[in-house]
């Protein structure tokens, strides 16, 4: 779909003129993938303020690089960013704004050296800016990834019982992920059983499920790039009166907290739409971390939904909301959805694309 992404670089290109650059040396690798629709590992794109851009990557990926980026010129090397800013300066693209907040010291050094006579500064993190309004085709893929991660969670549901240890499930859900279609898993899952709930990022262990155990699983399918990313919270046996009043108050919360992602709404009144229950119900404490972050190319980008976060969303911005609860030495609760603010509807609500239950299931 390349008038897809020729459509990105123009938008790109247009805060180009606001910089007053002649082109910018894009490195950073899901905003390569963004403006050409390349996957590499070691990619990067040179765009002008105006006219065709030229693409780099070494021979691994010369020939993807032919197929999903026809409408680009391409170099073929192994330094992607050094001679991409070594072509600027033989271009006379004198003023070059690049990604210093994704280069190391040696890389931006390296990218300095290469290109004598030219000016390097800042491009900010404006692709990521771009990148945090989804297009049609990013919200199906997007959707795409969510459905997979439905449907793995719906069939990991029979095998959770007394004995399965933690990394199992965790190897079920990553293994129908799979099954299902997805390119890999979007991040390590999480599987956080009875105490170990209490901390928001466990690492999977051989301890055994038990009965009793709230159980949070965190995982999300990556499908064509885009990331899934979902939490849910099962009691396995049935639960305690504690258990169930934590896991009220958190679904409380986080249907307050999609309730609350509409266009135009503050970042940090989401967060607080969500938080406020929860610290009113005297667990502020206990819910350290941001209510959710934008949610595509990568896993955690732009928006951050947070206490300390400025900004507002708008219409097509993919968010995840995943409040938690977590109470050291006996356990804890996150819900998590991926939703899409506005998407279309004519009320402003968001479109849940994580669509498992969040009634509390006791298996
Ligand atoms: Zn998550
Ligand atoms: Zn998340």
């Amino acid at each position: 779909m390349p008038e897809i992404h020729a459509a990105r670089r123009a938008r790109a290109q247009a805060q180009l003129g606001e910089l007053d650059a002649d082109a910018v040396l894009v490195t950073a690798g899901p905003n390569v993938r963004y403006l050409t629709g390349l996957a590499s590992s070691n990619a990067a794109l040179l765009l002008p303020a105006a006219g065709t851009g030229l693409l780099a990557t070494d021979s691994r990926y010369e020939l993807a690089a032919r197929r999903d980026a026809p409408d680009l010129e391409l170099a073929v090397a192994r330094f992607v960013g050094p001679a991409l800013a070594a072509e600027a300066g033989r271009r006379g693209w004198r003023r070059l704004a690049a990604e210093t907040h994704d280069l190391t010291v040696d890389g931006y050094a390296e990218i300095d050296a290469a290109a004598p006579g030219v000016t390097l500064f800042s491009f900010d993190e404006k692709v990521e800016e771009l990148r945090a309004v989804k297009d049609r085709s990013e919200l199906e893929l997007l959707a795409a990834a969510c459905r997979i991660t439905d449907l793995a969670f719906a069939d990991v549901l029979p095998l959770i019982r007394p004995g399965l240890t933690e990394r199992a499930l965790a190897a079920a859900l990553d293994h129908r992920m799979g099954e299902l279609g997805a390119d890999r898993p979007s991040f390590d899952t999480i599987v956080a059983s009875g105490p170990n709930g209490a901390l928001p990022h466990h690492q999977p262990s051989s301890r055994p499920l038990r009965r009793g155990d709230l159980i949070t699983m965190d995982f999300g399918a990556q499908y064509a790039g885009y990331h899934a990313d979902m939490t849910r919270t099962v009691a396995l046996g049935e639960p305690a009166d504690w258990q169930r009043d934590l896991y009220e108050l958190v679904a409380t919360a986080q249907r307050a907290g999609c309730t609350a992602a509409r266009p135009g709404a503050g970042l940090r009144e989401v967060d607080a739409a969500a938080r406020d229950l929860i610290a009113e119900a005297g667990h502020g404490e206990h819910f350290g971390h941001g209510l959710g972050h934008g949610v595509g190319l990568e896993t955690h980008e732009a928006p951050l939904i947070g206490y300390g976060s400025t900004g507002k969303l708008e219409d097509c911005i993919s968010v995840t909301v995943e409040p938690g609860v977590y109470l050291p030495g006996r356990g804890g609760v996150r819900i998590e959805d991926v939703l899409v603010v506005g998407a279309g509807t004519a009320d402003g609500a968001a479109q849940i694309l994580t669509t498992s239950t969040k009634e509390l299931l006791a298996l």
